[in-house]
């Protein structure tokens, strides 16, 4: 589904109502930048990009507005094994692929055909599958192994 063509600040508000939750100054700028990346940041990348627009905010409090989004559905976590997580805005369905070496993460498009699905969710022996998400893994073009010259 793609995401709405409203202003960013109107979605916020409509998600946080509907969620029970109140609008801030500091929701709207974590909103905003987030919104604005594809480069699916870490809470720290975060709050270093948005204290320069909201100079009282605290890494805490950019914690908190991120776990907020997610609860409303305007973003996604994406979390690691390592204890990392990073944050996504883009909340349509997507993949990802993650470099191995510098851990950027790249959006991925398509999808897999839905009998491949159904043949794995048969595989599960009652769990009750709702979703699933591919990860590719690999070397980002920064990355990759230099090939040795050729003699
Ligand atoms: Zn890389
Ligand atoms: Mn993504």
């Amino acid at each position: 589904m793609p995401q709405s063509h409203r202003p960013p600040e109107a979605v916020l508000r409509e998600a946080l109502e509907a969620n029970g939750q109140r609008f801030t100054e500091q929701r709207a700028a974590v909103y905003r930048f987030l919104s604005s990346t594809d480069k699916h940041p870490t809470a720290d990348e975060v709050f270093l990009a948005v204290r320069s627009q909201v100079p009282v905010i605290s890494l805490a409090t950019v914690y908190k507005s991120l776990e907020t989004l997610v609860g409303c559905g305007l973003a996604m976590k994406l979390n690691y094994g390592d204890g990392s997580a990073r944050y996504d805005g883009r909340t349509d369905p997507h993949h990802h692929a993650r470099c191995l070496e510098c851990s950027r993460i790249f959006d991925v498009a398509g999808d897999l055909p839905s009998d491949e699905i159904s043949e794995l969710k048969e595989g599960t022996e009652g769990f009750h599958v709702t979703g699933y998400r591919l990860e590719l893994t690999g070397y980002c073009t920064r990355c990759q192994p230099v090939e040795p010259a050729e003699a």
